[in-house]
């Protein structure tokens, strides 16, 4: 087997992912990140079974484990009086039975932590504080801003929304496209709740959305019931060119103060927000160069609406998948096939599950009228009688797009891609 030299730019999710992956694998992993320490924007992560059973497979230690907090109902509420529309109770054990994996949310940071841990005792070199600027997909190499060359067999751009390997790839600079949607997105402690419903609410991980004209609302538990975070989705307005900045609570409060009063009730213990554009990307004909000298992975070809909370599930499954399949060259001459079938795979689902986000918008957002009430009366008509197996509005738990989502094995679906003759015509 050729042990491959792969660089990795960025290391975020996907570029961590992909860096355990690969290393498990047998080759070298060589990360470069512009950030000159991991300190993540903090906020909650919902982590997928689709994406737990690759954080098992990697072996992610007990005490980043004990950190989860495991929602044990999902619910969406009316946003004006919290009236339930749709109720999923036993959630943990029903997913835990359908999918063999849990679903969890997490502190995003410690997640990030826990796989750099993981890609450090594997023996993975990080070189922090160097932004890639150039890359010569000929050598192929990276050259950062500080000067600095970095070559390799393999680049995987792996640099986020915003990335630069892209814009190289692609030879023009290539911006992130706006959604018309922007996140407010705020961290609670339960130290700082005094209420005790509220508190309640955090200590018994469970999962609620509020959906109303145009916005909805998300709410969860992370660090085991110690924290809080809730995302809050409206319609765009930060100025042209600006994709975070401090959000004022005031205003926040205000877009919100006819919701649920269980709502507004967390909302004014509030101290601090942030505020996210949330952007897009146009597809891309293709994810890798003619030379197979280059791949992408993540946020950097695949950014997507967080309303089905898959951008950093899919950035992991990205690496596992990739990480497989260059587990199984023998030659170096197998390498284009590895990166064709990677493609083949994990396109298509990607750019899927973007595509279902944006559908996931349309039946939150509807605004008051004859197709929110038609939309209210089919949650409604299967709040007492369960789920009939129909498409149903909340996709975390239609019965035809949550086993799609979560049931899918990454390296399942890369070894037998790999064997199958069906992908012959790719070599
Ligand atoms: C409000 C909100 C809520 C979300 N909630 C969820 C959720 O619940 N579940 C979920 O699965 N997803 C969620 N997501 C999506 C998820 O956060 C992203 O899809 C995921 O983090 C993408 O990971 P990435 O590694 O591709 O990119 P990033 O996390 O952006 O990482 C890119 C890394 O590359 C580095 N970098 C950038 N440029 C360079 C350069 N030139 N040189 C070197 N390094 C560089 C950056 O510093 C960074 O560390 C949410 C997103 C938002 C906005």
């Amino acid at each position: 087997m050729p042990h491959l030299q792969i660089i990795v730019v960025g290391a975020g999710l996907s570029g961590l992912s992909t860096a355990i992956a690969c290393t498990i694998s047998g080759h070298s992993v060589t990360v470069i990140e512009s950030a000159s320490e991991l300190q993540e924007v903090g906020a909650g992560l919902q982590v997928t079974p689709n994406a737990t059973r690759l954080l098992k497979k990697w072996d992610l230690p007990a005490s980043f484990w004990a950190t989860a907090a495991e929602p044990t109902f999902l619910a969406v509420h009316r946003y004006s009086d919290g009236k339930v529309l749709a109720m999923e109770k036993d959630f943990n054990t029903k997913i835990r039975d359908k999918y063999g994996a849990s679903f969890l949310d997490f502190h995003r940071v410690d997640l990030q932590l826990a796989l750099y841990q993981r890609a450090l005792a594997l023996g993975v070199k990080f070189e922090l504080g160097q932004r890639v600027q150039s890359i010569d997909f000929d050598l192929p190499q990276v050259t950062t801003a500080s000067g600095a060359k970095f070559s390799s067999d393999l680049i995987v751009a792996a640099d986020g929304l915003w990335s630069q390997s892209r814009n190289c790839f692609l030879d023009v600079k290539d911006a992130p496209l706006p959604t018309g949607d922007l996140a407010y997105r705020v961290v609670l402690s339960l130290d700082d709740i005094e209420d005790p419903e509220l508190r309640e609410w955090v200590s018994n991980p469970s999962v609620h959305f509020w959906i109303g004209p145009g916005a909805h609302a998300v709410g969860y538990s992370v660090r085991a019931g110690k924290m809080y975070n809730i995302v809050l989705l409206v319609p765009d307005d930060p100025p042209e060119g600006v994709s975070r900045q401090s959000g004022s609570v005031e205003e926040m409060k205000v877009l919100f103060k006819d919701w649920d009063p269980i709502l507004t009730r967390f909302l004014n213990i509030v101290q601090t927000v942030d505020k996210w554009k949330l952007m897009h990307r146009s597809e891309l004909d293709s994810w890798i160069n003619d030379k197979s000298t280059f791949v992408m992975v993540g946020d950097a070809c695949h950014p997507m609406l967080p309303y089905l909370a898959q951008g950093a599930n899919s950035a992991l499954e990205d690496g596992a998948v990739l990480g497989h399949l260059l587990g199984k060259v023998k030659t170096r001459s197998q390498v284009p096939r590895a990166l064709k079938l990677y493609e083949q795979l994990r396109k298509t689902r990607g750019e899927a599950v973007v595509r279902e986000t944006f559908k996931q918008r349309e039946s939150f957002h509807m605004p008051n009228g004859p197709d929110q009430e038609a939309r209210d009366e089919l949650f409604l008509s299967q709040l007492e009688t369960g789920l009939t197996g129909e498409p149903f509005p909340s996709r975390w738990t239609c019965p035809q797009v949550q086993p799609w989502l979560y049931s899918y094995d990454a390296y399942e679906e890369a070894e037998k891609a790999w064997t199958s003759g069906s992908n012959a015509e790719v070599l």
